[in-house]
């Protein structure tokens, strides 16, 4: 559901299978955020306090929302999303109102998970312009920190975070007791690539002459959303060839096509 400035899912569908290339990530959070709200005794009997918030950060497209929506199934609680960048800018005036209700609603409908993606357009370090829209950001992030250090580690609301630009953080967001746990997503390498590809590429009907480790080799420097659009675009390319298995050939296309349209997008951009 969608609820005014922000996403509401009763339970994600994604689950830890459907994540491919981060085992030990997948490790950390399950420690971090499951643990706590599966079986809390066992903080409590050896005495020491789960943490509040886990940060997750590395380059965009690598199954941070993917991991944050699995953590959300796994221990069937709601998933509430917002997006830092939209919370001040969207609804102008209103992000510390939409973090308190943010919080209300996570409380309510406990056990849940709160998504913060782009946390870093609320939590940027202060500098010293005093513009409206640094105000309101400012305005924003306070009620963040109020809101953390209002509740109890014990409690079964989560918090997860992410963000591509940990190097501007404010210090303040990472003390003890707020995003006390941080988690480095980064591109996948080799294996995980190629993991990433088994997962896009299970409901397909695929060539005998497809290797795709071949693909894996041939995508260095691809994250998880890339493959999974190679893949989609291979099928593309089979359909246009009114062909019902995807072979070898398609996926090649698929690569240069993908690449093209990127280095355009980033010689358009830069
Ligand atoms: P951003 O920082 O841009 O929000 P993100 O790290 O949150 O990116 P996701 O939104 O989780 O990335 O990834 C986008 C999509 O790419 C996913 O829904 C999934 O289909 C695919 N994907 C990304 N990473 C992986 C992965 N490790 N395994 C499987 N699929 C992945």
């Amino acid at each position: 559901a969608q609820i005014y400035g922000m996403e509401l899912v009763e339970s994600p569908e994604e689950n830890y299978e459907n994540i491919g290339g981060l085992e030990a990530q997948i490790e950390e959070i399950r420690e971090a955020v499951e643990l706590p709200l599966t079986k809390p005794q066992l903080f409590e009997k050896v005495g020491i306090s789960p943490p509040k918030g886990v940060l997750l950060y590395g380059p965009p497209g690598t199954g941070k929302t993917l991991l944050a929506r699995a953590v959300a199934h796994q221990t069937n609680a709601h998933f509430l999303r917002v997006v830092g960048s939209e919370l001040v800018q969207k609804y102008i005036g209103e992000g510390a109102r939409l973090v308190r209700e943010l919080f209300d609603l996570a409380k309510q409908k406990a056990p849940s998970i709160i998504f913060i993606d782009e946390i870093d357009a609320i939590g940027a370090h202060r500098n010293d312009s005093t513009t409206s829209g640094d105000r309101e950001v400012q305005r924003t992030l306070m009620q963040l920190l109020a809101e953390m250090d209002g509740f109890d580690n014990r409690g079964d609301v989560k918090i997860v975070a992410a963000t591509n630009r940990i190097d501007i953080l404010d210090r303040a967001l990472l003390r003890p007791g707020r995003f006390d746990r941080m988690i480095e997503i980064p591109l996948p390498d080799h294996q995980g690539r190629l993991a990433i590809l088994k997962i896009h590429t299970q409901h397909m009907s695929i060539g005998e002459d497809v290797n795709l480790a071949e693909v894996s080799r041939l995508t260095e420097g691809k994250n998880g959303a890339d493959l999974r659009a190679i893949c989609m675009e291979a099928g593309m390319f089979a359909i246009r060839m009114e062909r019902d298995t995807v072979n070898s050939e398609d996926f090649l296309k698929a690569i240069d096509k993908l690449s093209v349209d990127f280095d355009r997008h980033h010689f358009h951009t830069t």
